[in-house]
């Protein structure tokens, strides 16, 4: 099994992660967060940090987040694009415009291939993560009813886009993330065709199923953009047990990633208290064939306080979950670079 590790606290903080520790305890993958605005102004400091880890021996995915909030879990990560164009956001159920570029929008489409082209010329990585790319829905309320989204449908279906969210509806939006993340495995593979793309889906929280289009696991992993899917296991926040949470997606999402030949990694809150878990998690996870575990993140794990009491116990785990011959998300790089 895989471990992989996300470091989410943007450029500023990437000056303080310790790569040469991150290597020491076994952890060979890092995902590292790229922030619309900041990519704007601190590109050359964001690619000279995948430098350092490719020097230090870790494989780095980039995660861009923001990107008109279409890539944006965390409501507060904003993007500037979407403040210079708010005509590309999408428009919900009762006609009102989202803060969330609508991925039919063919003019947020081009910036947004362009970008992501630029971002894969610019950093030294293995691919590429899209966290939770989708459309709006919330409390009953849901998008996106934009004139090119109106068109699209009714030129897909020979009518017009109903007011309700009916199986059509969510069929033409499940298509509409396929096609959105075609083109964004095409933008970066124009640059490097090595270069793999993961996608995230929605969480499912409970009995509640938030309709982003994400949803069918099904869909995702046969969409020819997808190398591989990335779930996130929310025990903590739904009150789970964590043996339950890794259960389920392994049972759910990952048979389906793997009837689809791709892998499927975990995505595990850890951090060095008891209550976390983290090396429970990491052996459970490895025991009930897991392809991959991502540690979220540098400053909740490693930079926290407890940590250095916690290393040795980590780093052996690491080691013995290292040798399971599970299936990894990605194939594996064919040289890495020495260290140093
Ligand atoms: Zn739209």
């Amino acid at each position: 099994m895989q471990v992989g590790l996300l470091c989410s606290g943007g450029v500023d903080d990437l000056r303080h992660v310790d790569l040469g520790l991150v290597y020491d305890i076994g952890i060979r993958t890092l995902f590292i967060a790229c922030y619309e605005d900041e990519v704007r102004w601190q590109a050359e400091d964001l690619a000279g940090f995948f430098r350092q880890a490719r020097a230090a021996g870790l494989e780095p995915y980039a995660v861009p987040w923001g990107y008109g909030r279409l890539l944006a879990p965390d409501p507060s990560i904003d993007s500037l694009y979407l403040q210079v164009h708010p005509d590309t956001s999408q428009v919900d159920s009762r006609g009102k415009r989202v803060r969330k570029a609508c991925p039919n929008d063919p003019r947020f489409l081009e910036w947004f291939s362009s970008s992501v082209r630029t971002l894969a010329w610019l950093l030294e990585c293995r691919g590429f993560v899209w966290d939770e790319p989708g459309f709006h829905h919330h409390r009953g309320l849901w998008s996106c009813r934009c004139g090119y989204c109106k068109r699209l449908f009714a030129a897909a279906y020979g009518h017009e886009m109903p007011r309700e969210l009916t199986d059509e509806v969510l069929l033409f939006r499940r298509q509409s993330v396929s096609m959105f993340l075609l083109a964004a495995a095409a933008a970066v593979r124009s640059v490097d065709r090595r270069l793999q793309s993961l996608v995230v889906p929605s969480p499912r929280l409970g009995k509640e199923q938030r309709y982003t289009g994400s949803e069918d696991i099904a869909v995702l992993a046969q969409c020819a953009g997808v190398d591989g899917l990335c779930i996130t296991v929310p025990w903590q926040e739904m009150g789970w047990d964590m043996e339950y949470g890794i259960r389920e997606v392994n049972k759910g999402p990952a048979q389906i990633a793997h009837a689809h030949k791709k892998g499927c990694g975990l995505w595990l809150m850890a951090g060095p208290r008891r209550e976390d878990r983290t090396i429970d998690a990491l052996e459970f996870a490895a025991r009930a064939g897991t392809d991959a575990v991502v540690l979220s993140d540098y400053d909740g794990l490693i930079a926290a306080p407890g940590f250095s009491a916690m290393r040795p116990a980590l780093a052996d785990a690491i080691a013995r979950v290292g040798q399971d011959a599970a299936r990894a998300v990605v194939a594996r790089p064919r040289r890495r670079r020495s260290r140093g």
